[in-house]
């Protein structure tokens, strides 16, 4: 088994928003990929029920995963109610521990909703402690405590600015210049999301926002299109930067 890369958001289409490029670097140089999300996206319509547009974001999540053949595994919560309890926490760790990622992208701390924000808290919890043989989950008893806590980097905020809107620092630049269409591509397999914008806005938003993002970080290191994170180095975690050996080249990390 190879050595596997773990994404874990709150929504179907957040790696492919924040992450999905440098996924796709780690997948060409034999990193198989894992996204999970904590909901199934049960409040992404207007139209249809919960359980409806939860399943076609279920299936839409899967075709995205699968052109970098990942596989992409849903923690069950609901849209709008991600919160930080036992349930929570076990079915956040049994995740991390089916993986066992030696690294993993997750929220930002900072970022602009509730579900964002208890999902980064979620993630680093679960990385911390999926290697205690005495954190007990009952889900998937299968799942093993894992032998090492991963690399945990944290996600750019949506549209790169914190609750106040001020630009959230970050120092992680990876060029995603070479894999842009295929990040594009795995976003447009949730169709259900971009025809929502298309009809309700007259342009194809939902891409054009994604491309205009990349374009943004990219400005800032003088790449066409380019994806940020920030490294979490708190106590017991990796601090040495993986992803910028990693993708040799292609990632920098800029002083703040
Ligand atoms: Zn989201």
């Amino acid at each position: 088994m190879g050595e596997r890369v773990l994404a874990f958001m709150a929504h179907p289409d957040d790696a492919e928003f924040l992450c999905a490029g440098t996924l796709a670097l780690l997948h060409e140089r034999g990193y198989e990929v894992h996204i999970a999300t904590m909901t199934a996206g049960d409040g992404g319509s207007t139209e249809l029920p919960p359980e409806e547009i939860a399943r076609i974001r279920l299936g839409e999540a899967e075709r995205s995963a699968a052109l970098l053949n990942g596989k992409y595994y849903c923690a069950g919560l609901k849209d709008f109610l991600v919160t930080v309890n036992d349930t929570s926490i076990k079915r956040t760790v049994e995740l991390v521990r089916q993986v066992d990622p030696i690294i993993v992208f997750a929220h930002h701390p900072g970022d602009y909703m509730l579900d964002h924000e208890m999902s980064s808290i979620l993630v680093r919890h679960a990385c911390f402690c999926a290697g205690a043989p005495n954190m007990k989950t009952d889900l998937f008893p299968s799942a093993k405590p894992i032998g090492r806590i991963p690399y945990l980097y944290y996600c750019m905020p949506i549209e790169g600015i914190d609750h106040f809107g001020n630009e959230a620092p970050m120092s992680i630049f990876v060029n995603i210049t070479s894999v842009m269409e295929l990040k594009e591509r795995m976003l447009k397999c949730h169709e259900s999301q971009r025809q929502w914008l298309l009809k309700h806005h007259g342009i194809d938003e939902y891409i054009e926002r994604m491309r205009h993002w990349a374009m943004q970080v990219g400005r800032k290191v003088g790449a066409e299109f380019a994806e940020c994170f920030i490294q979490h180095r708190g106590h017991a975690f990796p601090k040495d930067n993986i992803l910028v050996k990693l993708l040799n080249g292609l990632a920098i990390e800029v002083q703040q």
